[in-house]
C-alpha cells in the first residue's frame, strides 16, 4: 500500500513551522472527528492518517528522521509503533489529549487539578443576625444580648480533622486532584472523584469529636455595644464572630441588622429628632416658657416666640442624634401644634365670642348649623 506523504495529509509545506503543523491538525482533527461524523469510516481513516502525520512531524526527531529516510523509517520502528491504520482512538487521544482538549476546552481545566496533600484550609461563613430595638434605644446607645449557633474550631483535634499525630493521606484514585478524568467515546470529561469525594484527600482516621470535619456547632452568646445614633437598617460586623473556618481557615464575620421601631411621639430625620408639641391659642399668641420632656426622658426648655404659628418649626441645639460619622450631634426640632377645644365652658364661650366680634369674625356654626350659614349667607 501507498502511504501518502505526511505533508501532504496535513497540506503543509516541507518547511512548514510546529505552528502551522499543529493548526492544520487542529483543522483536520475537527473536520473528520468521529463525533461530528458518526459511522463514516473514511472520515475516521483520515482521522487516524492525520494523527499518524502529527505525531510524527510534531516531532522533532521523528520529523528529521522522515525527512531523512521517509516511510521506510516507519517499518524501521522509528516512529515509535504507530503506523496509520493501526492507530486506535486511545493512543490519539493519550497522545495528542492538549489538541482535543484545546478544540473542546478541556485541557486547561485538567492542568487546574488542587494541591495535592492534606486539606485546604477554607474561610468560614459569615453569618448574619437582626436586632430589633427602640427610637430611644437608638438615640440613647443601647446592650443587648445576642444568642446563636456557630462552627467552632474543634478543640480536640486542633482543626485538624484527624486523630492526634495523623494527618490526612492524599487521595490515591485521583492522585489528589479531587477529580478524574473519563474518556467516553472521543470526550473527555471530569468528574468529581468518588473515593474522595473530591477533596483531593482521605482522612483514614478521623477526629472522633468532629468525624473529621475539623469543627463543630456550638451555642455562642454576647453582649453587643449597640452604639448612640445608630440607623435604622445599619448592620454592624463583628469581626470574627461567623462560621469557624475549616482545616485552620479563618473564621467569618457576624453581621447583624438594627431594626428600630417606630416610636408613637418622636420621629427621626437624618440626625435631627422630630416632635410635635401642641399649644394652647393663647400660648401661641403671647408666647410662654414651656419644658418638654425628651425622648430619652430628660427635660428640656422651650421658649415660645410671640406670635407662634403653627407649624413653627423651634430647633433646640446638640440634642438630636449623635452622629455616628464625624462629631457633634443632631438637633431636637419642635413643632408647634394649637389645641382647639370641643368644649368650652359658658365663660370662655362668651369671652371667644366677644373676641370674635372685635376681630369682625361672625362664628355661626352653633346657631344652626350649616343651613344656618347659607341662609344668612344668600339673605
Ligand atoms: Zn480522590
Ligand atoms: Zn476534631
Amino acid at each position: 500500500m501507498n502511504k501518502r506523504d505526511y505533508y501532504e495529509i496535513l497540506g503543509v509545506s516541507k518547511t512548514a513551522t510546529k505552528e502551522e503543523i499543529k493548526k492544520a491538525y487542529r483543522q483536520l482533527a475537527m473536520k473528520y472527528h468521529p463525533d461530528r461524523n458518526p459511522g463514516n469510516k473514511e472520515a475516521e481513516d483520515k482521522f487516524k492518517e492525520a494523527a499518524s502525520a502529527y505525531e510524527v512531524l510534531s516531532d522533532d526527531q521523528k520529523r528529521k528522521k522522515y525527512d531523512q529516510y521517509g516511510d521506510s523509517a516507519d517499518t524501521m520502528g522509528g516512529f515509535g509503533g504507530y503506523n496509520g491504520q493501526e492507530m486506535n482512538m486511545d493512543d490519539i487521544f493519550s497522545s495528542f489529549g492538549d489538541i482535543f482538549g484545546d478544540i473542546f476546552g478541556q485541557g486547561q481545566q485538567q492542568k487546574k487539578s488542587k494541591k495535592k496533600g492534606g486539606p485546604e484550609p477554607k474561610h468560614g461563613h459569615d453569618l448574619h443576625k437582626s436586632i430589633n430595638i427602640t427610637l430611644k434605644e437608638a438615640y440613647t446607645g443601647t446592650k443587648q444580648e445576642i444568642q446563636y449557633y456557630r462552627f467552632f474550631p474543634c478543640d480536640a483535634c486542633g482543626a485538624k480533622g484527624t486523630k492526634s499525630g495523623s494527618s490526612a493521606q492524599t487521595c490515591k484514585n485521583c492522585n489528589g486532584a479531587g477529580q478524574i478524568n473519563i474518556r467516553q467515546g472521543f470526550f473527555m470529561y471530569s468528574q468529581t472523584c468518588s473515593t474522595c469525594r473530591g477533596e483531593g484527600y482521605i482522612i483514614t482516621d478521623p477526629c472522633t469529636r468532629c468525624s473529621g470535619q475539623s469543627r463543630i456547632q456550638n451555642y455562642d452568646k454576647f453582649t453587643v455595644n449597640i452604639p448612640k445614633g445608630v440607623f435604622n437598617g445599619a448592620e454592624l460586623r463583628i469581626p470574627g464572630k461567623g462560621d469557624a473556618g475549616v482545616y485552620g481557615g479563618n473564621a467569618g464575620d457576624l453581621f447583624i441588622q438594627i431594626n428600630i421601631a417606630p416610636d408613637k411621639k418622636f420621629q427621626r430625620m437624618e440626625d435631627d429628632l422630630i416632635v410635635k408639641v401642641t399649644l394652647t391659642y393663647p400660648q401661641l399668641v403671647f408666647g410662654s416658657q414651656i419644658e418638654i420632656e425628651n425622648i430619652d426622658g430628660s427635660k428640656v426648655a422651650i421658649k415660645i416666640p410671640k406670635g407662634c404659628p403653627v407649624d413653627e418649626k423651634l430647633i433646640i441645639p446638640g440634642k438630636g442624634f449623635e452622629r455616628l460619622r464625624g462629631k457633634g450631634t443632631g438637633n431636637l426640632v419642635v413643632i408647634t401644634q394649637c389645641h382647639i377645644p370641643k368644649k368650652l365652658d359658658s365663660q370662655a364661650h362668651d369671652l371667644l365670642k366677644d373676641y370674635a366680634k372685635i376681630i369682625g369674625d361672625t362664628p355661626t356654626e352653633e346657631a344652626g348649623g350649616i343651613g344656618a350659614f347659607f341662609k344668612k349667607f344668600l339673605g
